[in-house]
């Protein structure tokens, strides 16, 4: 079994207390389609910043919007995957980028506190903030933040599956940078990338990883869509994530039965407890999951989401980002 050992990266130099300027490059829609979401790839300059060179695909970094909050006191950090490769969108790590989605929401009243005759639409505070911004804007950022999710040093010593739902394939395009148009590359690993979105209008950077895909026969891109009616000899997988592994498990058994193989999940929370779940039921998880107490004696088929999240651990071969 080969445990991998990941990159070092450079952690919280700059730190929330002393955020530094950076000045937005671009801002463009990266769905496939017109959707009633909209998701945007934002390129931020932190040229001259201590975030310039040091941060690594996978990592994340902070955002504060411009404002007050509903207390009158400034608005809290937020962060955001970071969707460039390490050596940045330029190639020199002076702009870093990341996938941005709107959150438009309607009021609710969620408790008795709150107001029940409180009606309208609600916008995400940061989310929209950083999606308005234009070229030449600057925003104050933080960081780079995390440590575990993301590549390990010798990427060929590895294959890897990567699991992503919505915007959660952000880290996932710089690590595909990495591998295929880094230094060293492109890398001779298998590397499969599946994502889950809701309609095929919503996947995000198609034409990239389809580029990439059609460049690298080591490289597959995999497409799960959860809302749409299967088509007869359509090219995609449907229903979750997760579903697309079990039904397609010829596909994915001999890369996971590898003990070099490492799976990165980065997404929705929760999308960990169907992934987790197949791969035990598959008789695949024992190098990817680490179960405690009673869990062990549970069939897998019978795991409810609570003994999961009680007794369910991933391994040093499973990175797990979900929010
Ligand atoms: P989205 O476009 O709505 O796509 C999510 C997809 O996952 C949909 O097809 C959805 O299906 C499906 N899904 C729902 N529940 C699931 C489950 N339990 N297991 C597997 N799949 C499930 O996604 P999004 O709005 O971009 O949201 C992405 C999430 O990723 C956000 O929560 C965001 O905070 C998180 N994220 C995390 C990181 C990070 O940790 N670094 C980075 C980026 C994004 P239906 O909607 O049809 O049910």
């Amino acid at each position: 079994m080969s445990d991998p050992v990941l990159h070092e990266v450079s952690m919280h130099l700059v730190l929330p207390n002393e955020p530094v300027k950076g000045t937005i490059v671009s801002n463009e829609l990266c769905m496939r389609g017109k959707s009633s979401s909209y998701v945007r790839h934002v390129s931020i300059d932190v040229s001259g910043t201590p975030l310039e060179g040091n941060f690594r695909s996978g990592q994340s970094f902070g955002v504060f919007p411009e404002g007050l909050d509903h207390n009158g006191k400034p608005h809290k950090l937020r962060l955001y995957s970071i969707a460039s490769a390490s050596c940045g969108e330029d190639g020199e790590g002076k702009v870093l980028s990341t996938t941005c989605k709107r959150l438009i929401d309607e009021y609710e009243a969620q408790t008795d506190r709150e107001d029940s005759e409180q009606t309208g639409l609600f916008h995400g505070i940061c989310s929209n903030y950083i999606a308005d911004r234009k070229p030449g804007d600057e925003i104050l950022v933080t960081g780079p933040a995390g440590k575990r999710f993301v590549l390990p040093v010798e990427t060929e010593k590895h294959d890897y599956l990567f699991l992503a739902t919505g915007t959660g394939v952000a880290p996932f395009r710089g690590m595909v940078k990495d591998l295929f148009e880094g230094t060293n590359s492109p890398c001779c690993s298998d590397v499969h990338l599946v994502i889950g979105t809701p309609y095929t209008s919503d996947l995000l950077y198609d034409d990239f990883f389809e580029e990439i895909d059609a460049a690298h026969p080591n490289f597959h891109y995999h497409r799960v869509i959860s809302r749409e009616v299967p088509q007869e000899g359509d090219r995609y997988g449907h229903g979750y994530v997760h579903h697309y592994l079990d039904k397609s498990v010829e596909l994915h058994q001999e890369l996971l039965q590898r003990d070099r193989t490492l799976i990165y999940i980065c997404g929705l929370a929760g999308m960990q407890t169907g992934v987790f779940k197949t791969l035990a039921t598959q008789g695949l998880g024992e190098s990817y999951l680490k179960l405690k107490g009673e869990s062990a004696e549970i069939d897998p088929a019978d795991w409810q989401e609570k003994d999961i999240r009680r007794w369910v651990r991933p391994t040093h071969r499973c990175m797990l980002e979900v929010y």
